[in-house]
């Protein structure tokens, strides 16, 4: 037989028609596997407005308690009229086709149910207001109420959903002692009472009523809001349940709070050490005594969503998950912190321990105490709203010290928030060395560090205004979920929009097969710009550009700093450079000195001069910042990365040979075909093969910083104008500004230029426009030439086809047979890819940190 488990649905499972017709339907569901029994929390927000009516009770007007206790019983009644109304239309579609006498379940009068039940209620509150006292013994009955009537309201709703049901009021077993509010349990006497209760219900299932207890003398107990959790437990326990299911409408213990985080999910796995962990620092899913009952008899807890029940949730048992790493990051909010200084060393000694004290007698539940070791200064995080009281009663227990001068009044600072790293399974000195550099790196002060730190997890508190900031930077950080990059992209031409659109098009593939979520923070142009933490929408960035404000200057590093100042917050964060725009050094070095990642697929910072190029490298270095241009040469071919490795593993280049202009290359094979020069021109600017004005293409001045470019990647300390650039046509040509004018030009160039080019032919040679980086034998210098030059019908570049590139490499090893990289070396879709594959790379190395 399959073994009993416990369900317990919430307040908010049970607080809304649609929500109980579930409930019902799960109980049904779960009933078909094997018994069960159920437990119930009072409906929605019953147990607080019973606290209310109490309240205004005691103030001596029990008619002001009237209309709560109304609401009270409208909640209950139509939510469960709406319920009824429901299953009553089930069971007439189901019994039209058979015996319309059959023994259908009674129809409960529920508001007649629910009126009787609150009758003594009504005579409880009036005796409050008589006395104009609530006594916590008398607020305990109130309270009890709220679960009877929504126990007894869903085991009078079961049997017409075809379940036989009982409704159990939980004072009848469950024993506690008197401490109104938050009684105690004597263990034993509740389990003897349950099974001596227990034969009578049958195998039927038994709806009992959460939060709720008895004295042995019978006066109603509470056992702490919250308590439904822990009657479940307690019910397991006690009949020996394999499992209880907490039905709440979340997905389960989430990696980290969902409201800050998009890339949440629920923990398939943890222990009961980590659920302790967490229940201690704040995941409000339970109290830590909830989880007593289960330890004790190895019963497993799972966390379910009404939501979603066919997922698994999250599973807590002795076990917890297989893998090594971190739990989860929670954040709790709304705390205060107190901070003591001694002025002059005091004589009393043990000044921490009665701090301590004061606040536990006020009380005040101290979340953080931090003590140092001499003695001389205490913090404690408490709670905000007790921040007034703890001061208070701190004053009073120091009054002395105060008074001689020892020791001011505590420094409070509010909001703080406590923020947990729990990690059952991980080396706690590299999770913790992990977790402050983390928050470090984004900026976040650490204002207090918990004392005696447990092995399992790790707590400090921060500055409430920088909760969202911290919980993502740690999520991301312990790799919860996925590696998380932030991109601010500047430019939207050519490339920019192609970037746009194949990141929109693999973001959730590299989500699920990679753990990449790739996030476009940020896209700026000259004139305005875009940014959203979340990530923007990338399905809609033309049009919200279009309505964002304008850039508050013209000036592009005054424009783009706040920016970089919002992105250096945000996990992992990556500026990329899709324009040709000049002036981006500054920018680049304003980003590195924020520990901000760059991909370029502009040239011009690359190519400045070796000053501030060098700067800029050292600006990366020393941040530990990346920076990646693959694409500034040959677009996304491996050109950089294949010199670098060759560089680095101690090969001696000796020639660097290409033609990795792909604009150059598709017009020299154009000319080549016999197309007029001007037409071919025209044709490589419409496929995006050129630069805005093909001038910088066909001066050679765009191939002439590429070889800059693979020059200094030699380790070449050179500049741009020491390369020897021949443009392709005569560089009078190249002056005009104007385009159309431009083209005109080049239009009346166009038969000597044929000329020219039919001399060659008849040589049987081609024309194309290389780049070379030749090492001198006899003076080891290298020099760099740039220009056309006719080839020999079977050299590698006379075979290039349309914007295709190619490098030869020939160094010591790649001697006889140069190492030759070639493929498509232009076009926006492909140098798009390649910034892609820089950003992942960039991902990729943050990963192995
Ligand atoms: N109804 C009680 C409360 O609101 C108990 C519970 O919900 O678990 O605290
Ligand atoms: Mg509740």
């Amino acid at each position: 037989m399959t073994p009993l488990r416990v369900l317990k649905f919430g307040g908010s499972s049970v607080g809304a028609a649609d929500r109980l017709i579930r409930v019902t339907d799960l109980i049904a569901r779960e009933r078909a596997l094997g018994p069960i029994a159920v437990v119930v929390s009072a409906m929605g927000d019953t147990t607080d407005w019973l606290i209310d009516a109490a309240r205004v009770a005691a103030k001596g007007d029990v008619l002001a308690a009237d209309p709560i206790l109304d609401r009270v019983a409208g909640l209950a009644i139509d939510t469960s009229r709406g319920a009824l109304r429901e299953l009553l239309r089930r069971s007439s579609e189901t019994d039209s086709a058979s015996d319309p006498s059959d023994a259908r379940a009674p129809h409960p009068d529920i508001p007649a149910h629910v009126t009787s039940l609150l009758l003594p209620l009504r005579q409880v509150l009036t005796g409050v207001a008589l006395l104009r006292q609530c006594t916590p013994q008398t607020l305990d009955l109130v309270l009890s109420f709220g679960e009877r009537l929504s126990a007894s309201i869903l085991a009078a709703l079961l049997p017409l959903a075809g379940l036989p049901a009982v409704f159990v009021d939980a004072r009848d077993w469950l024993v506690t002692d008197d401490r109104f509010g938050a009684a105690l349990v004597d263990q034993d006497a509740s389990h003897d009472r349950l099974a001596a209760l227990r034969p009578g219900w049958g195998d039927v299932v038994a709806v009992h009523t959460g939060f709720l207890g008895a004295t042995p003398d019978g006066r109603s107990t509470t056992l702490g809001r919250n308590g439904s959790d822990y009657t479940a437990t307690l019910l397991a326990s006690a009949l020996r349940a394999a499992e209880v299911q907490i039905w709440t409408d979340v997905p389960g213990v989430m990696t980290g709070d969902p409201t800050i985080l998009r890339d949440a999910y629920p923990i398939a796995r943890m222990s009961y050490q980590e659920a302790l962990e967490l229940a201690n620092f704040g995941a409000r899913m339970f109290h830590p005594r909830t989880m007593v009952p289960l330890i004790e008899r190895r019963i497993a807890l799972r966390i379910r969503s009404t939501m979603d029940p066919d997922a698994e949730g999250t599973r807590i048992d002795e076990r917890g998950a297989e893998a090594a790493g971190p739990t989860c990051v929670t954040s709790l909010e709304k705390l205060a912190l107190l901070d003591l200084r001694w002025r002059r060393i005091s004589h009393e000694a043990g000044v921490g321990a009665r701090v301590l004290r004061a606040l536990e007698q006020a009380g005040i539940t101290v979340w953080m105490a931090n003590q140092a070791a001499h003695g001389q200064a205490v913090a404690v995080v408490i709670p905000q709203e007790s921040a007034e009281q703890a001061s208070a009663a701190i004053d009073a227990e120091l009054a002395l010290e105060r008074a001689r001068g020892e020791v001011d009044s505590p420094g409070v600072r509010a909001p703080i928030t406590l923020l947990t790293l729990v990690a059952e399974r991980m080396d706690p000195r590299s999770a913790a060395a992990q977790f402050f550099r983390a928050l470090g790196q984004v900026g976040v002060p650490v204002r207090a560090i918990a004392q005696g730190m447990s092995s399992r997890s790790i707590s400090c508190a921060i500055d409430g205004g920088e909760t969202a900031l911290a919980v993502r930077t740690v999520h991301a950080a312990f790799n919860f979920a996925h590696e998380e990059i932030s991109l601010l992209i500047l430019g939207h031409g050519t490339v920019g929009a192609q970037l746009l659109a194949q990141i929109q098009q693999q973001q959730a593939a590299l989500r699920k097969h990679h753990g990449i979520a790739l996030r476009v923070v940020g896209l700026a142009d000259r004139a305005r710009a875009l940014f959203e933490p979340q990530g923007l929408e990338l399905g809609r960035w033309q049009a919200h550009l279009a309505e964002a404000p304008a850039l508050a200057s013209s000036d592009t590093l005054t424009a783009l700093t706040p920016l970089l100042d919002r992105l250096r917050r945000l996990p992992a964060p990556v500026l990329v450079d899709c324009t040709a725009a000049d002036g981006m050094g500054p920018v680049y070095a304003e980003a590195f000195a924020r520990g901000i990642h760059v991909v370029s697929a502009n040239k011009k910072p690359l190519t400045l001069g070796t000053g501030p190029d060098g700067q800029l490298r050292a600006a990366a270095r020393s941040a530990h910042a990346a920076w990646r241009y693959e694409t500034t040469v040959g677009a996304s071919l491996p050109v950089i990365a294949t010199l670098a490795d060759l560089v680095r593993t101690g090969d001696r280049v000796h020639r660097v040979e290409g033609s990795f202009s792909g604009s150059l290359g598709y017009i020299a094979g154009e000319v080549m075909r016999g197309v007029p020069l001007s037409q071919a021109v025209r044709q490589a600017r419409q496929r995006g093969y050129t630069e805005p004005h093909p001038r910088d293409d066909l001066s050679g001045l765009d191939v002439a910083r590429k070889a800059l470019i693979l020059a200094r990647e030699l380790g070449l300390t050179l500049e741009l104008a020491q390369i020897h650039v021949h443009p392709l046509v005569h560089s009078d040509l190249l002056a005009e500004d104007d385009l159309e004018r431009f083209f005109t030009g080049l239009a009346d160039y166009d038969s000597t230029f044929a000329a020219s080019l039919a001399e060659l032919k008849a040589r049987g040679r081609v024309l194309r426009y290389l780049a070379r980086i030749d090492l001198a034998p006899d003076t080891g210098e290298f020099r760099v030439r740039v220009g056309p030059i006719d080839v020999a019908p079977d050299h590698p570049a006379a075979t290039l086809k349309g914007a295709e590139a190619f490098v030869a490499f020939t160094t010591e090893r790649y001697e006889e047979y140069p190492l030759v990289v070639r493929g498509a070396g232009a076009g926006g879709a492909v140098t798009a890819a390649g910034v892609l594959a820089d950003v992942l790379k960039i991902a990729q190395t943050l990963r192995g940190r």
